[in-house]
């Protein structure tokens, strides 16, 4: 019998599958043949059984290693159901029956083993170990094992030793997170040796990748546009702040869209409640930020719009790749402008503060006598005089944590205090300052004066939540008014301080504080480097799936035919195109209006002014702000999709400015200003930018361009 009729043998008599997926077959062929393994599939692309079937031909046992206690036990679960002979350690057991499982591993009873990788700090279990036959060692989530996943966990660190210490058996790595940095890592934590890479899965034929660069005001009109194409069909709108969602849901349902709105400010009550209003058809769009996990498996999502630009391809690709999971043609369409870029370095920078930052903040906290401190954000940004986002706090504190400095024991969220202003306030005091037209805060006043007078007169200390849910009320509503009513002097109200317990672990003066400085710049550049690349995605000028497909390792020969640069749209325009926003891609449209949707933006000013058009021109053309067609001539000079520049740019003008230049390399914003104030006064902010974005294209050329 030869190896594949043995392989589809065991996988029919076993799995109850047919036909095992081209990645599958040589990730099990290697395993057999001792080779050492990298498998990249996405979730739900079959990453188990590249371990599982082998581990029924190899004559020792498979051990597994798996940080996911709970999906160790359905997978175990799910063998057992297959008649596969598996069980697994780890912390739901107790000493007893780890052990006695242990026992049977030894008699050779499980053909797989899973296992925590925390199990192998335990001294008697790792000798007992030691005595397995192991043919292979499967280490699922491998990403876990990079510093720069989102999901790094330090006794993934120690695998290398303990694996070297069981007799180096061959490994396989399996992840979904595919990127190059990630890859690199988990090769060389493993110490894998020449390992056959398997990347496969990651193509999604039916999505429709689109973008179309469009200035901030008018991204709402592009979503109603786009959603209005889908009477009969539901999707998710990410969006990159809470703000941002609560303006856009309710802009929707100005167009009786029936939108909803998902963040992380909601209660896990309040979440539970939207998802099964979504999942049940009840409402067309869930607004979401990806502040918190979505748990949101809908399969039949027609589109997925990202009104901003998100930080990385891996976090774009995740979130839009919810779309279409049955099957059928679905849009993915991104929305970009100038400003996304700005967001998200804000984003970066609270995840990267400043060695400063941090070393301050540490010295601050070594003031306190005691080592339990109890404090907020806000002190500490108070007593430090930042000006900086809580997120690059929180940060600074979690990397003092990370390196021993201190441990932060618990967040803790105080009760509100909530009294009235003086003891002669009655209801109808309240009720006047409020006005008729606020039904919904009328409504609550009366019912919290009604329920809780005695004690509201008192002072009442309590919890916002519970208060809300007594009263049947959102907390925000509440917490809404009862600021509006402090503010009027009806009542006292101090919202609950929100706090975090830190334990001080080390004290020593800032000079000695020892931070992995090389592993903080490491981590900033590559946060820089992803951004760069999820921008390309958005000027790329090639298939926008074959895009994604090169940044994740898994080359696709042909295009996906579904993009808008496959279907022609970013070559093929039309330059008297007049509509701003009428132009997505959509099963409902004429394959005329198709390309029409699909161009950047820029493309269009660059086909005007080279059909002779100028600036002031083309903006009248087009009804957009003259400053928005400056910013398109930026970047079509920047990129050299212009190379006569005779109509937009003094030759003059770039050679004074060069020779600026020349004296201050830094360019900053500040220089940018001192270099106009140098200039003569007819040279305006419009020819400066346009001639540095071409300076910017032509650094080692002339200036000089015909
Ligand atoms: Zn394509």
């Amino acid at each position: 019998m030869s190896n594949h009729e043995q392989l589809n043998n065991i996988l029919k008599n076993y799995f109850n599958f047919t036909q095992l997926r081209p990645g599958q077959e040589l990730a099990i062929i290697s395993a057999l043949q001792g080779q050492d393994i990298i498998v990249i599939m996405p979730t739900g692309g079959g990453k188990s059984l590249c371990f599982q079937l082998p581990a029924l031909i190899f004559p020792g046992i498979t051990m597994v290693i798996s940080p996911l206690i709970a999906l160790m036990k359905d997978q175990v679960d799910h063998l057992n159901a297959l008649n596969i002979p598996a069980t697994f350690i780890n912390s739901s057991l107790t000493t007893e029956e780890a052990s006695e499982r242990l026992k049977e591993a030894l008699n050779k009873k499980y053909r797989l083993l899973y296992i925590a990788p925390e199990r192998f700090y335990n001294q008697s279990f790792f000798k007992a170990v030691q005595q397995l036959p192991i043919s292979l060692i499967a280490v699922d989530e491998a990403h876990c094992i990079s510093q720069w996943g989102h999901d790094f966990r330090p006794s993934y660190l120690q695998l290398k030793k303990f694996i070297t210490a069981l007799g180096r058996p061959p490994i396989m790595a399996l992840t979904a997170t595919a990127t190059p940095e990630v890859r690199e890592d988990i090769v060389k934590q493993l110490n894998l040796q020449q390992p056959r890479e398997i990347i496969t899965g990651f193509a999604r034929p039916n999505l429709s990748f689109e973008v179309i660069s469009t200035a901030d005001s008018q991204k709402k009109e592009i979503v109603l546009e786009t959603i209005q194409q889908y009477p009969s069909a539901s999707g998710i709108v990410y969006v990159s702040t809470r703000q941002r969602a609560d303006e856009l849901v309710r802009y929707l349902q100005n167009y009786h869209i029936a939108a909803i709105e998902y963040h992380a400010g909601l209660s896990s009550g309040e979440r539970q409640t939207l998802q099964n209003t979504f999942m049940q058809g009840r409402a067309k769009v869930i607004v979401a930020t990806n502040a918190f996990g979505l748990g949101i498996d809908k399969s039949d999502l027609r589109f997925v719009i990202h009104y901003d630009m998100p930080g990385t391809i891996e976090a774009y690709y995740q979130e839009a790749g919810r779309a279409g999971r049955d099957g059928k043609p679905s849009l993915c369409l991104l929305l970009h402008s100038p400003r996304d870029r700005y967001l998200q370095e804000f984003f970066i920078a609270g995840d990267n503060p400043p060695l400063d930052l941090i070393l301050d903040i540490y010295e601050f906290l070594t003031t306190y006598p005691n080592d339990h401190i109890l404090i907020t954000y806000s002190t500490i940004k108070n007593a430090l005089g930042l000006d900086t986002p809580d997120l690059a706090v929180g940060t600074a504190l979690k990397i003092l944590e990370r390196e021993g400095y201190l441990a932060k024991t618990y967040e803790k969220t105080s009760q509100a205090m909530i009294q009235l202003a003086s003891q002669d306030i009655k209801l109808v005091d309240g009720q006047t300052a409020l006005g008729p037209k606020a039904k919904k805060s009328l409504e609550i006043w009366e019912k919290l004066y009604d329920r809780y007078n005695g004690k509201l007169r008192a002072g009442l200390y309590i919890n916002l939540d519970t208060l809300a849910n007594s009263l049947g009320y959102k907390k925000d509503s509440l917490a809404r008014l009862l600021k509006k009513l402090n503010d009027q002097k009806i009542i006292i109200y101090e919202p609950p301080f929100k706090g975090t317990e830190i334990t001080l672990l080390k004290r020593c003066p800032r000079e000695a504080v020892n931070l992995d400085y090389e592993a903080l710049k490491t981590k900033l550049a590559l946060a820089q480097h992803k951004l760069d690349q999820m921008e390309n995605y958005v000027y790329h000028r090639g298939c926008r799936q074959q895009y994604i497909l090169d940044y994740f390792g898994e080359h696709l020969s042909v295009g996906c035919g579904q993009c808008d640069w496959c279907k022609g749209g970013l070559n093929n325009y039309w330059p008297n195109h007049q509509n701003k926003i009428s132009h997505h891609a959509s099963p409902h449209k004429n394959s005329f209006n198709i390309q029409l949707s699909t161009k950047l933006t820029q493309l269009i000013t660059l086909e005007l002014y080279q059909s002779g058009l100028n600036l002031q021109e083309i903006a009248r053309e087009r009804q957009l702000q003259s400053e928005t067609i400056v910013e398109h001539f930026c970047y079509l000079l920047e990129k050299g999709l212009i190379t006569n520049i005779d109509r937009l740019i003094d030759d003059n003008i770039v050679t004074m400015v060069q020779d600026l230049l020349a004296q201050k390399p830094l360019l900053t914003t500040n220089t940018l200003k001192i270099i106009k104030e140098q200039l003569p006064s007819y040279v305006d902010w419009t020819d400066l930018k346009l001639t540095l974005a071409y300076l910017h294209n032509n650094k080692s050329h002339e200036p000089k361009a015909s």
